[in-house]
Order: C-alpha cells, then structure tokens, then sequence
C-alpha cells in the first residue's frame, strides 16, 4: 500500500492534500496529527476522502508533538472513536487503550541511524501483536541499506521497514517486492515528512508502484551520486510499455564491495554501474567481456543463474555512434582517422580505449598535462598540451570533460576555431544536449553527436544485455527527441 504522509497545520489544508493524494493514488493518508495548530479530528475524520492513519508524533521521536503524554494518548483515543482507520503508536511509549475499530501500527523511529538492537526490537515489537510492526532508521550508508532489507524480507508479520535518506531509497520504492505491508510517500516534493520520502506521484507513475508484487524484477543504477540519473525514467517507460513486470530504481552505493550482497539481498536482475564504481566493480564480476576486462572498468551488470556478468556499453555506444558518422560523413568508418579526445577522466579513458581498439589514431589532451600524459602511455596513445590543441589536426573530436554541464555557464572546453567543415564533433555530456561545444561544431559545419545519442545507445545495449531484446524503435525514438 502507498500511504501518503499529510503534514499540514490547519484542517482545510489537511483535508485538501488528502484529496490531492487520492487524486495521485495513494491508498491511504498517515495524518500527522502532531502538524495541526488545532487538530479537529473530527471534522476532518468525517470527511476523509480516503483511509486515515493517524499519529501523534512526540518531539522524542521526531515528531512535533509537546504536550504531555495523557493528552496525546488522548488525542488517539479521539481519533479511534471519530473513526481513524488505522493508529501510529510508538512502541517506546507503547499503552493499550480503546481503538476501536481501529488497526494498531506499532512504530519505532531512529533518524539518526540503524541501531545495533534494531532486529531484536522489532522481534520484541511483534510479541504486541499490532497490525504492523513499522520500523523506519536513517540509513547512513549500503551496509545500513542491506540490513533493513534483510529485515523487511525476514519479517515474520505484516511489517512495513523504511530506510530514511538517500540510501534507503531503493526500500522505500520497491517495498512490496521485499514484502513490505505499505510504503510511505510525500504528497508534493518539499513537503516531506521524513528523510528521503518520493511522492506519491513518482511511485504511482514513474514506479508503477500500485503494481509491485513479489515476482516484480529489480533493476538499478548503482553510483555515488545517483540523484541525477536519468536511467528511471526510461527504463521504467519501456518496462511499462512492453508489459514488462520489472523496476529500475536509484541505488546509491557508497562501498562497491558490497555489491554481491547487495544483488543477492535485493534479488537484482541487472545493475547500471556510474561514477565511481566502473572500476571496483570489477572485483566483484564472475565473468566480463573482452571490452570491460580491456579497459579494466565496466558500467554494465547482468545476473544469471547466480553469476555476475560484467560489460561495458559505454565504449560500445561512442564507437557506434562515431562509426555511424564517420560513414555519413566519409563513407568509411574510423579506422586511420585521427582523433582527438578532451579530458583524462574515466569517460576520456573509454572513449580513447575503443577508438584506438578501432585503429583510429588517438590523440588525449587534458587540462592537467601530467593526467593527460600518464593515460595516453596507459593507452599507448600520443598526448599534446592543451593550448596545443591544433597540432593533433583532428578529424574527430570527443569532449570527455565536464565543462558545459549545467548547471555551469554556456562553456566550451575549446575555442570554436579548432572545429571545421571536415571533422565530427561529439560531446559525452548530456544535460544541456545542445552544448556550447556542438554549437560552435555545427555552426563551423563539423557532424555534431550529442550526448544523449551516446546515453540512449549505450542503455539500449544494456537493455538488451538484460532481457535479450531491444529497446522497440518507436520508442527508442521518442526518447531521442523526449531526453
Ligand atoms: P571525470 O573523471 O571527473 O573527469 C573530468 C575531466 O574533465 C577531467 O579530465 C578534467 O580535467 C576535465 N575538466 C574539468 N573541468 C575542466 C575545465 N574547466 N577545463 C578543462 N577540462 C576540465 O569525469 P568523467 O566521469 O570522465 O565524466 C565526464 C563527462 O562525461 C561528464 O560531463 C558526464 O556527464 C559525461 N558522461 C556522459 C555519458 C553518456 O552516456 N553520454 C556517460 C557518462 C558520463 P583535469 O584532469 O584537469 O581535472
């Protein structure tokens, strides 16, 4: 179930967020009580336009709650007899008293961490017997992650486990695939009311939250950050629209070594891997392909019967697609041509190893000459200075640096004038699309690639690596012009 938490002050507000939420989907509404300035509940109990759950959260859970414990008690026992649904009882302060008809989840808060005696709490929590043992802990890192999920999934009675924050993300959206009795969501964004909460609106649509079962395939990016990621948006689009019952969600990971529990505990079936775990990924991997073990990094993860399988889709999409235009372009793809790639990062890197894997003749320069120069001897490729640029006479030129990624100013890394008639241009940064630095290419006549051309091939390829069949074109297209 997805409950939409109402943090509102006054009664026509609560009552307003409560249809919003019902218009979202969300199947029940958590009424902080402990928000109101003056908590009618009945008014609000009698018009509620969906299932309540009401709470009175004291200030030594978390909550707002000052008064003394008699009133609040009070104040739950005036919500059960004006028809509450359901009540939040903290198991700390745990009393018996009349609900009613009302259901009992027994609840214990930590916002600062993942207590030691966390499972046996929640043991002790279920000897009460509550409807639902609600267990919700900060989780400060992927170890905290895999703990409550290992207790969601272990839970022996309706429970309903939250990871707080960034990290318990992928918990709170693919709760009912661990077994999870109802996950909480925010009505609007910045209306949280906890760390870490999505909106409804995001797990009903993007998520297709309202469809999660047990049998439901996981899917993720794995990376540190990965708040930015666009892989959800598309991955989930195609799922739905393939009929496919699978999820892709946002996995922050803050120590890739724990990347086999974590496939294991949340029963991944493939994984994206970003910035900075292409490297230390590796490690973990069964088997990688020829291109992922070459260049020593992968961005691809598949599981099968048990084994992880390690690939690299980001080589495979910059040397498609500069392939794809050097034909336009010449009529004969890129063997022999001379290419210049900027920056000495990990995209640099990939991109230089598959061109020159391609024979083209690859030259790196890099801001920071020392970097620049210890890759192209990693590579066995030359190096020029920086504000010697022209000498490598390229005929393609590939941004691997940041520079023009908003939210930075309108910023090239090169001066328009190493660009002309006969030369592609591609950028590996994707969000604008339209950078300064394909600006200035088309506008000397160069081939402009952008970088969601690169993005889009290389998820197509992990698509494919992950259910044996492409990304359908139609679809494929909408997003080339949607990204
Ligand atoms: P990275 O490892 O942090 O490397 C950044 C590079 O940019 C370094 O070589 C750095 O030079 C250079 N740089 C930074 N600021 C600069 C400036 N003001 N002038 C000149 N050079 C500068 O980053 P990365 O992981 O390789 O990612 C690079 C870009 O690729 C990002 O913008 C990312 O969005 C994009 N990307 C695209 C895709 C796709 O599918 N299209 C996939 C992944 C990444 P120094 O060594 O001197 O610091």
């Amino acid at each position: 179930m997805i409950c939409a938490c109402v943090g509102a002050e006054t009664a026509e507000q609560a009552l307003s967020e409560m249809a919003e939420a019902r218009r979202q989907g969300a199947d029940l509404c958590e009424l902080r009580a402990d928000y109101l300035r003056d908590p009618e509940l009945p008014r609000i109990l009698s018009a509620k336009p969906l299932p309540v759950l009401v709470t009175v959260r004291p200030k030594w859970e978390g909550g707002r709650f000052e008064g003394s414990e008699t009133d609040r008690l009070g104040l739950l026992e005036d919500a059960c007899l004006h028809g509450a649904d359901y009540v939040d009882v903290e198991y700390r302060a745990y009393k018996d008293f009349s609900r009613r008809q009302a259901k009992l989840v027994l609840s214990y808060h930590d916002f600062e961490k993942v207590p030691d005696d966390l499972e046996r709490t929640a043991g002790k929590m279920g000897e009460l017997e509550p409807l639902v043992v609600k267990v919700a802990c900060r989780a400060r890192g992927t170890a905290d992650l895999l703990r409550l999920a290992r207790l969601q999934k272990g839970a022996p009675r309706p429970t309903a486990v939250i990871g707080m924050g960034e990290f318990g993300e992928p918990l709170r959206v693919l709760s009912r695939r661990y077994g999870g009795f109802l996950t909480y969501a925010s009505v609007r964004g910045g209306s949280e009311t906890a760390p870490g909460q999505v909106t409804v609106e995001d797990l009903v649509r993007l998520y297709q939250g309202k469809t999660i079962d047990d049998e439901t395939s996981a899917y993720g990016v794995i990376g540190d950050p990965v708040a930015h990621s666009r892989g959800p948006l598309l991955f989930n689009d195609v799922f739905k629209r393939l009929g496919m019952n699978a999820r892709y969600v946002r996995i922050r990971v803050d120590d890739a070594a724990l990347l086999r529990d974590l496939v294991e505990v949340l029963e991944l079936r493939g994984l994206s891997v970003t910035i900075p775990h292409k490297r230390a990924v590796m490690a973990a991997f069964d088997e990688a392909d020829e291109i992922a073990q070459g260049i020593g990094a992968a961005n691809t993860l598949v599981v099968r019967d048990g084994k992880l399988f390690g690939h690299n889709t980001d080589i495979l999409a910059a040397v498609e697609a500069l392939k794809e235009a050097a034909v336009r372009k010449w009529s004969h793809g890129i063997y022999g041509l001379r290419a210049l790639v900027l920056g000495a990062g990990g995209v640099s890197r990939a991109v230089a190893w598959g061109l020159k894997r391609e024979a083209a003749r690859v030259t790196i320069a890099n801001r920071t000459f020392e970097r620049g120069k210890a890759l192209a001897e990693e590579l066995g490729v030359e190096c020029v200075r920086w504000h010697d640029l022209l000498s490598a006479r390229p005929q393609i030129v590939v941004n691997g640096t940041s520079v023009g990624m908003a939210p930075q100013a309108d910023a090239s890394p090169v001066d328009a004038s190493l660009f002309g008639k006969d030369m592609v241009a591609m950028d590996t940064v994707y969000t604008p699309r339209e950078t300064r630095f394909l600006k200035d290419a088309a506008a000397r006549g160069a081939l402009a690639i952008d970088g969601v051309e690169m993005f889009l091939r290389q998820a197509n390829h992990q698509f494919k690596l992950w259910t044996g069949r492409a990304i359908p074109t139609e679809i494929y297209k909408e997003w080339m012009k949607k990204l």
